[in-house]
């Protein structure tokens, strides 16, 4: 007996399923139900919420998250070949399991959700992690229809979300996150705990929406950091040219034009926005 419930072990799982991993869709499935469990937990106390998993495969976290007590999990999966699994663990829990068949980034995660309180928990595939992240984190929806977000990176990208001004991880993906969020990282995860194992340290970041984020609009603050960060060794007054007059942006938010990007806290990228904003009128 597997200790989160009486289901087959997900080794038996995957040979009677023929659920071989396939790298084009990021397949590095976790077998250990305990590590599972700590993912679901990572995400708070789940009774009464509804849980969105993207990428469920054979359904390692999808049982855990319905031992710890979601009232509903929602999974979308790519891969058909997971659709049989997933009907046994959905048998083993009526009523506490819909499967979507789909591709995540084309699916409105926020619709299927439906009433708060909602909440996404996943082991990501790593080639879409980062898009599906910001799809959550940087929309014109807020708040958001979800209360956290508990998700699995590759260690160097939950690296990058957390980041601190200064730090050579700093850009785009901390100014995002961290405006609109608190994210943290809560624990790491070896390659060892995969299978397949990736050549990487993988880590699990919690994600809380943050009730009153600085407000500014999202297109302008993607345009700031974009072009800031894209040009992140250049000064403000050079990076930001692509933007119109960067001299008359950085004094209208009194900012130094010799900064660099790396030094400006999200407070500093948010009144940049702004002045864009009030720029084009
Ligand atoms: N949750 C399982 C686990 O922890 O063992 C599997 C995680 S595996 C890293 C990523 C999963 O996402 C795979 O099941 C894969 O088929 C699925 N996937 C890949 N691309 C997807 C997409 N665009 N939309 C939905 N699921 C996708």
């Amino acid at each position: 007996m597997s200790p989160v419930d009486d289901l087959p072990p997900l080794r038996d799982v995957i040979r009677r399923h023929e659920l071989a991993a396939k790298k084009s869709l990021g397949q590095n499935f976790l077998l250990d139900l305990n590590l599972t469990s700590r993912i679901a937990r990572a995400g708070g106390r789940l009774e009464g919420v509804t849980v969105i998993e993207v990428g469920p495969g054979p359904g390692g976290l999808t049982r855990a998250l319905l031992a710890e007590g979601a009232k509903k999990v929602i999974a979308i999966e790519k891969d058909s070949r997971a659709l049989g699994a997933l009907a046994e663990i959905a048998a083993r829990y009526p009523g506490r399991l819909d499967v979507v068949e789909g591709d995540a980034l084309e699916i409105d995660t926020g619709k299927l959700a439906g009433d708060a309180p909602a909440r996404v928990i996943a082991n990501l595939p790593y080639n879409i992690a980062t898009p599906l992240l910001l799809g959550w984190v940087a929309n014109d929806r807020w708040p958001p229809w979800w209360d956290g977000l508990t998700l699995m990176f590759q260690r160097e990208v939950a690296e990058r979300i957390v980041a601190a001004p200064g730090s050579e991880a700093y850009g785009r993906l901390a100014v995002m996150c961290g405006w609109r969020c608190e994210a943290k990282i809560a624990f790491d995860v070896r390659p060892e705990a995969f299978t397949p194992a990736p050549k990487v340290t993988s880590s699990v970041v919690r994600l809380i929406p943050r009730e009153t984020p600085l407000p500014c609009p999202v297109r302008d603050l993607e345009a700031v950091t974009q072009a800031a960060f894209g040009q992140r060794r250049k000064m403000l007054r050079q990076s930001l040219k692509s933007l119109g007059d960067a001299a008359a942006l950085l004094e209208a938010t009194g900012i130094e034009p010799t900064r660099r990007a790396e030094e400006i806290p999200v407070e500093g990228f948010v009144a940049l926005a702004r002045a864009v904003a009030a720029a084009r009128g």
